[in-house]
């Protein structure tokens, strides 16, 4: 089959798994649900007509195999995942998976054998959204996968050991769905790039050098709720006003700070009345760079200046990280590999940073990796908005199949 074909046999896949949905007229695939079950069984369906054979883990990945020449070949790891936030567009994730059943279609169809076996992954949840705890799958298959995390309930209360034996899958397997390191030549993703730039230098792909570490924080003001009629202004203690402020610093600072990304997403105020003077300003930080040091100076800074501000209205502040994780460096070797291999299909390889967090981050902890970002339309992701053309699905299935063919050459 040509190329031409393979691409469009992905945009039609990509729609026909947009349909199968938890929630009637939108997107939404989360963790251990019958929907992504039915994901499983049709991705699945796919991969075998592929020529690999299919499995599900412990956890509820999918994971398509494709046997080496020889019976002892080492792996390499291909996908990307199934699950998706809600009201979700239908190529982030997918895209990933489909384009590497894509490329082993083309394999197996000009009865080519490599020297190693290739393994396509759906994961089973990156989003998080079901038990607010990300890379459930990936982490399961790196050996990093926190026991504890089973004991966490969804919204309707259902605990997460249940809710894995509900789809078929074995809590207690979960540490032995890790896979043997020693094996593994490593893990490469193709995703939408979720960002404007590939759009702004009208290219179709580019590589990705790192994936962005994250500080997420809660911050609290709390001043003294008063009538807004009769507390003179000199002698308020209004916490929002002070989150106002640092809202302002946080934008300022991030603005100033090359490749630094600072957000605050969340703010609520309380009582919450327009004729008081609010007594506390609850917001949430975001805070990013693919530079861990860069990233920590900056959140350390943001701390200080939220102090600052605290002290000058002679208010109290609370400051607590609630999440942390350190940057990925995508592998060198790989990496050139898939630069030389976008540099064949188009006149330069960008090479970009992720802001967001990808499956590509927890299999770091397991193998080398790296990724592959698909031009998406006004850089719009988790949005039903969300678009790639067949083109650039062309363009990145060719890259893959020449990076695949490259990537068991000389370690
Ligand atoms: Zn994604």
């Amino acid at each position: 089959m040509a190329q031409t074909d393979l691409a469009r046999l992905v945009m039609q896949r990509i729609d026909a798994l947009a349909q199968i949905s938890e929630e009637s007229g939108k997107l939404t695939r989360t963790f251990a649900s019958p929907a992504m079950k039915r994901a499983n069984e049709l991705v699945g369906s796919w991969m075998r007509e592929a020529g690999m054979s299919v499995r599900t883990d412990a956890v509820g990945n999918l994971i398509g195999h494709y046997p080496a020449a020889t019976p002892d070949g080492k792996i390499l790891l291909l996908g990307s995942h199934l699950d998706t936030v809600r009201d979700a567009g239908k190529f982030d994730g997918p895209l990933g998976v489909l384009i590497a059943i894509a490329c082993i279609q083309q394999l197996n169809e000009t009865k080519t054998r490599l020297p190693f076996a290739i393994e396509v992954v759906g994961f089973a949840d990156e989003e998080g959204v079901r038990y607010q705890s990300t890379y459930l799958g990936s982490r399961a298959l790196a050996g990093t996968f926190n026991l504890e995390d089973l004991k966490r309930t969804d919204a309707r209360g259902v605990a997460m050991a249940d809710a894995i034996r509900e789809f078929g899958g074995n809590p207690e397997g979960i540490a032995g769905a890790k896979m043997d390191a020693n094996r593994l030549l490593g893990y490469a993703e193709v995703h939408i790039e979720q960002g404007p730039v590939l759009e702004q230098k009208n290219l179709a792909v580019g590589v990705v050098s790192a994936i962005a570490g994250q500080t997420r924080a809660r911050v609290i003001f709390i001043g003294q709720a008063g009538h807004a009629g009769t507390v003179p202004m000199n002698l308020r203690k209004d916490a929002l006003a002070a989150a106002a402020e640092f809202v302002l610093a946080v934008e300022s600072l991030a603005q100033n700070r090359g490749g630094l990304v600072a957000t605050v997403g969340e703010i609520t105020a309380s009582p919450g009345a327009s004729n008081v003077i609010p007594g506390e300003a609850r917001l949430s930080l975001d805070v990013r760079h693919p530079d861990d040091a860069v990233r920590v100076k900056a959140t350390g800074e943001l701390n200080q200046r939220a102090e600052e501000i605290a002290v000058e209205r002679s208010i109290a502040l609370k400051w607590e990280v609630v999440h942390d994780t350190p940057a990925t460096v995508c592998d060198r070797r790989l990496t050139l590999l898939l630069e030389n291999a976008v540099k064949r299909h188009q006149k330069e390889a960008p090479l970009l940073a992720s802001g967001a967090g990808h499956d590509a981050a927890a299999m770091s902890a397991a193998c080398p990796v790296a990724m592959l970002f698909v031009r998406c339309k006004g850089g719009i992701s988790h949005n039903p908005a969300e678009s790639a053309s067949e083109a650039d699905v062309r363009v990145a299935i060719a890259v893959m199949n020449d990076f695949i063919r490259e990537s068991g050459k000389t370690n």
